[in-house]
């Protein structure tokens, strides 16, 4: 959760600065993010101050001791007792350790230890994880909505060979295992155009142009029907 900006692609320099949807999603989830690990610091000292007052031990923070030498195999790593408890403050006060480090590796504990203290923050710390998994929710169904499929209305907006601005349905997508991404988009005119997915973008189609996509797939599926029943009569 640390991390969330988004590097946004390179176009070529815009006449003007284009907020896509995306942008503005990426700049909420900054801003939640950022919010969100404010409110966590808070959280963490009131949970620490909390933790000294129970007698908390300070040189181990109620870990109980240090593992010296972390290896891929836990269980010959080298566990030293705390020198100032003697590992006997481990998990003592409530079976709460301070906490420090990364913020976002401990958000469990710190909701936990809110609950267990039934604090009234707590309702701020879930309309946060509520927030962002809408946003979450919410980047997902973009990226969905801006990926090139068949039946989607596009636009090409690239590319030399077909000319840019030339709009139609995505009628074919070349398979993941195909080295180059091509797609076949049909335009209104119903000419067929080949291009590279990268040269398009999905845009809305109207209301008028989807029903017709939708009858002229309809209708080739009856043809392709009606020619298999006579290819087996035959
Ligand atoms: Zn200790």
């Amino acid at each position: 959760m640390a991390n969330m900006t988004k590097t946004t692609k390179t176009k070529k320099a815009p006449a003007a600065p284009v907020t896509t949807w995306a942008d503005l999603l990426a700049a909420t989830r900054y801003e939640l993010v950022t919010a969100f690990n404010a409110f966590l610091s808070m959280v963490v000292a009131i949970q620490n101050d909390w933790f000294h007052e129970r007698g908390g031990c300070d040189n181990c923070g109620g870990v109980g001791g240090t593992m010296e030498h972390y290896t891929l195999d836990y269980i010959h790593g080298e566990w030293t007792e705390c020198s100032k408890c003697g590992g006997k403050d481990k998990g003592r006060v409530q079976g709460f350790v301070r906490l420090s480090g990364n913020l976002s590796n401990n958000v469990e504990l710190i909701g936990d230890w809110m609950r267990f203290m039934k604090s009234e923050l707590l309702e701020t710390y879930d309309e946060y994880r509520d927030a962002l998994v809408r946003v979450g929710i919410m980047e997902r169904e973009d990226e969905e909505n801006r990926r090139i499929a068949v039946g989607k209305r596009v636009r090409v907006v690239k590319g030399r060979k077909v000319p840019i601005g030339t709009e139609g349905f995505c009628i074919w997508v070349a398979s993941p295992y195909h080295t180059t991404d091509r797609i076949g988009v049909k335009d209104d005119t119903g000419a067929v155009h080949w291009t590279n997915r990268d040269n398009c973008e999905v845009i809305k189609a109207t209301g008028e142009q989807r029903a017709r996509f939708e009858q002229e797939r309809e209708a080739y599926r009856l043809k392709r029907a009606l020619e298999r029943t006579q290819e087996v009569r035959r």
